[in-house]
């Protein structure tokens, strides 16, 4: 259970009154958020004994370019504040391509990828290397994505909820709550030292209703990161120029876009095909982007997330910190 959102600014406005700094006026209202819960809460004593350095926050896709398109703004938000970020892949995308082999599209997205990490400023984008549409939660991959997250000592991992469409995404959001409790099991895949404090989970948006809508529990503003975002998706050509168009049925719009180096029309281009998600949670939580946000416009492309039961509990200072505030 987290402190309680009242005391958490009164808690605040102490450290600034004893730093000197001009005291700033609390939101009008504090957001309605509810409680969560989460698989073995830590004690106060492991919450205390955080690791030193900075925030750290992997986002775990299923394929060379979930994390970059659902959760990129994100991403960049969090590395203007500091934050390490990794992205990775559980899988290799090789079959990402309708003209490229699978091997020569696997090769090509690793290194798409690495420009697209440069270009983010990401901590690193790593390919876990399991054959696209082929992945399979099973014991052998739970424990690699242990071992991963058990070596970054992440405080938040996003992926992907376990009814999304692709095979691929649902195993790759059930390996991450798979390991969820593990990661503090000490005997439990010793090959990585067990976390005394787990990480956060968070899943990362999707349409899907069944067995029901995701929960908007944490909402970020995407729109004064879109530039650099497209810069980030500009790296991955073989994605966002050829096969995602290709798959589409809309070849001819790349076609339309002509000179990618007239960066205004590459990133309206980038934006107008690959930011629809954004739009479209901007409009489906336009209720609760108020209701957490009070006097605040709603953005027109926001980055949604919902608090994963699965991972440790997050405080309301776990929150803000996730959101940069
Ligand atoms: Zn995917």
């Amino acid at each position: 259970m987290g402190i309680d959102r009242r005391s958490f600014l009164a808690l605040g406005s102490g450290l600034v009154a004893a730093t000197g700094l001009a005291e700033t006026p609390p939101p009008a209202a504090a957001p309605r958020r509810r409680a969560f819960v989460g698989a073995c809460p830590p004690s106060s004593r492991e919450l205390a004994g955080r690791r030193p350095g900075p925030t750290r926050v992997m986002f775990i896709g299923a394929h060379p370019d979930d994390a970059d398109i659902l959760c990129g703004c994100t991403a960049v938000k969090m590395i203007d504040r500091g934050f390490k970020v990794k992205f990775v892949s559980v899988t290799d995308g090789r079959m990402g391509h309708h003209r490229l082999s699978p091997d020569e599209t696997a090769r090509v997205r690793r290194a798409e990828t690495l420009e697209a990490a440069r270009r983010f400023g990401l901590d690193g984008y790593d390919i876990y290397g399991y054959p696209d549409c082929g992945l399979y939660p099973d014991d052998a991959a739970r424990r690699l994505v242990a071992r991963k997250i058990r070596e970054y000592e992440p405080d938040f991992v996003v992926t992907h909820r376990t009814c999304d469409y692709h095979a691929d995404h649902r195993a790759t959001g059930q390996l991450v709550m798979d390991a969820g409790y593990l990661l503090g099991v000490p005997h439990w895949c010793e090959e990585a030292k067990a976390q005394r404090l787990r990480p956060v989970i968070f899943y990362m948006s999707d349409p899907f209703t069944y067995p029901r809508e995701l929960r908007p529990d944490v909402m970020v503003d995407a729109d004064p990161y879109l530039d650099k975002w497209c810069e980030g998706l500009d790296a991955q050509v073989s994605q966002f120029y050829e096969w995602l168009p290709w798959d589409r049925g809309r070849e001819e719009d790349v076609v339309a876009l002509g000179d990618r180096s007239d960066i205004a029309k590459r990133n309206a281009f980038l934006v107008r095909w690959t930011a629809g998600r954004k739009r479209a949670d901007a409009r489906r939580y336009a209720d609760e982007w108020r209701s957490q946000h009070p006097g605040a416009q709603v953005p027109k492309h926001i980055e949604v997330y919902e608090v994963s039961e699965y991972g440790r509990a997050p405080t309301e200072s776990d929150l803000r910190l996730f959101l940069g505030e």
